[in-house]
């Protein structure tokens, strides 16, 4: 599982020697990031929440990546075809059954049935292997909804 940082953003300006013109496009990149940072922290107040009853799910920041990438597209044995994303807690869901390896999707990992834990909707699944846990929520079921303070 991989989490991506914000020293990733820049790399190509790690080990430069300053001039001064380059100087003052460090300043200008400081401010960038400043910003690009406020929007990151502004994207973290979004809740996502249960498409059905709008009950809060999970936020933004728990988003992660499983396998390299958040965002999966799996069809199940019966072909029918999910829109996933990986969070890595979702309070809002209540997890049911015996976890199985059956026609897992990510190898390795058990899951079992994550519901709307207020309305009973079908939001995905809950996958674990050992300590390491994380949720698979069908996108189609949830939508974003901004936090107002
Ligand atoms: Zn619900």
């Amino acid at each position: 599982m991989t989490f991506r940082t914000s020293n990733e953003i820049h790399p190509y300006h790690i080990g430069h020697p300053l001039t001064v013109k380059e100087s003052s496009d460090e300043q200008i990149e400081a401010v960038c990031s400043k910003i690009l940072q406020e929007t990151e922290t502004e994207k973290k107040k979004e809740s996502i929440i249960c498409k059905n009853c709008r009950n809060e799910i999970t936020t933004v920041e728990y988003s992660i990546a499983a396998n390299g990438q958040h965002a999966h597209i799996f069809k199940n044995p019966l072909g029918i075809t999910f829109h996933i994303g990986c969070f890595s807690r979702a309070w809002g869901c209540f997890i049911y059954g015996i976890p199985t390896y059956e026609a897992t999707w990510f190898t390795g990992f058990t899951w079992c049935i994550a519901v709307c834990a207020n309305c009973f909707t079908h939001l995905g699944w809950h996958y674990q292997s050992g300590r390491e846990s994380f949720y698979g929520l069908i996108m189609a079921n949830l939508v974003k909804h901004v936090k107002i303070h």
